[in-house]
């Protein structure tokens, strides 16, 4: 019987394609939770709605993703600072009194990922931050309180990299271009937070835009390397990492924020990566 059980999902458009729901199921089992959590497809414009008839029918939190970020920031009637200032929400809880609390765990996910699971040092150091949608917008935070010595937003529509980095300036040595504009600089740190490589692209860059050392970082994951991950080890970087870490320690904030209990998430990283190298030697 599932009538009682406490029930999560995530909502997006499209969302199919999602790993949120293996990735809580795996949780609630390692932790002893009982829940459950599924994909749930919402229409555009219908967002509200979705979430309504979700919490109605026995739903106790949400994780979003997009298109549905910013309508889940207006869902919310308290939103932690972090997402207060991102505009962005991934992470509902309902409240006591049936008010949705809104957070963002993007941030915490991909520092998390880099500084813990792969030992990459973020203070002192230069970061190029390509992209400047929803998800570039929620890491920009944690980012900077780790306090690098300079990051620069780069950004196809180079009007929306500059707002950012004006957004953000009070929190650290931050500037905005276009793509065409990064020109020789070279940086410790270069994180990729465009969809480019969902459509296989690789957003153009400068050939030498890598110090010795640096590390590469896509926050797109797949059982392949993505395009920029291919780019960046025949262009200089020392190490290069996908963004399925970055995606299993946001669902495990989403999931402490639920339910009070951390889970684990090494064994899932594991999990999912074995999952993605028998795909990839069955293609
Ligand atoms: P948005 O749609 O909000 O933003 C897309 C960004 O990509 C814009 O800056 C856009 O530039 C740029 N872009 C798109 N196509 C190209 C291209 N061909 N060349 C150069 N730039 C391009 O998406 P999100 O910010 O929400 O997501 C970005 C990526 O981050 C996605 O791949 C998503 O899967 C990933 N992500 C991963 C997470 C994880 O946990 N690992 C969490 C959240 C996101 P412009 O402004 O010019 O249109």
């Amino acid at each position: 019987m599932t009538a009682n059980i406490d029930r999560y999902a995530v909502f997006g458009n499209p969302i199919a394609h999602s790993k949120s729901p293996q990735i809580h199921t795996l949780f609630a089992e390692q932790t002893g939770q009982s829940l459950i959590y599924t994909a749930e497809l919402a229409d555009i414009g219908q967002f509200d709605q979705a979430v309504k008839n979700f919490i109605n029918n026995g739903g106790k939190g949400l994780n979003v993703t997009v298109p549905f970020k910013e309508d889940a920031w207006n869902c919310a009637a308290q939103r932690s600072p972090r997402a207060q200032r991102a505009g962005a929400v991934n992470t509902l809880k309902l409240q006591d009194d049936g008010s949705l609390f809104g957070d963002t765990t993007d941030g915490i996910g991909l520092l998390r990922d880099l500084t813990q699971n792969h030992g990459i040092q973020i203070k002192g150091k230069t970061i190029l931050l390509i992209g400047a949608g929803g998800a570039v917008r929620g890491v920009l935070q944690a980012l900077l309180e780790q306090q690098p010595t300079s990051l620069l937003i780069a950004n196809r529509t180079k009007h929306k990299a500059v707002q950012l980095a004006d957004d953000f300036s009070d929190l650290g040595q931050i500037s905005g271009c276009g793509l065409n504009e990064i020109n020789e600089a070279r940086f410790d740190i270069v994180i990729n937070g465009t969809s480019a490589s969902l459509q296989g692209e690789l957003p153009p860059l400068p050939d030498s835009i890598f110090k010795t050392a640096a590390c590469s970082y896509d926050m797109m994951y797949s059982a392949q390397a993505t395009p920029f991950m291919q780019w960046s080890s025949t262009h200089g970087a020392k190490q290069v990492f996908d963004g399925l870490g970055m995606l299993v320690e946001q669902a495990a904030e989403s999931f402490y924020i639920w339910r009070g209990v951390r889970p684990e998430t090494a064994p899932v990283i594991k999990q999912l990566r074995l999952a993605f190298t028998q795909q990839k030697n069955s293609e």
